[in-house]
């Protein structure tokens, strides 16, 4: 009982704190993750104001108004790879692509 105290109740004192802030520069760490291409490798980047998105996914399981679960397959395109090389093989194999304008 008192070891389980001791333990929860730990000092926390001005050594133990300095020591964990030198060793720890976690939150420098969490900071953006970089998403490349996973055909060319380039970093897929967003500027601010740009509308560039590219979503090639497969998603399957169970989906009810009140939850669901299962899984889903993606790659990571740039808009470049999307053009280029998805579209083509697609059209190759007979898909008509669709095309269409926005705004909002
Ligand atoms: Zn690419």
């Amino acid at each position: 009982m008192n070891e389980l105290l001791g333990f929860i109740t730990r000092p926390t004192g001005q050594t133990d704190e300095t020591h964990e802030d030198s060793n720890r520069p976690a939150r420098e760490e969490t900071v953006t993750e970089k998403v490349t291409c996973d055909l060319c490798g380039n970093e897929i980047k967003k500027e601010r104001g740009d509308a560039e998105e590219v979503q090639v996914s497969h998603r399957t399981g169970s989906a009810f108004p009140d939850g669901g679960m299962g899984e889903e397959v993606s790659v990571d395109l740039c808009g470049e790879c999307f053009d280029t090389k998805l579209i083509p093989w697609l059209q190759e194999q007979g898909a008509v692509p669709a095309t269409r304008e926005w705004d909002y």
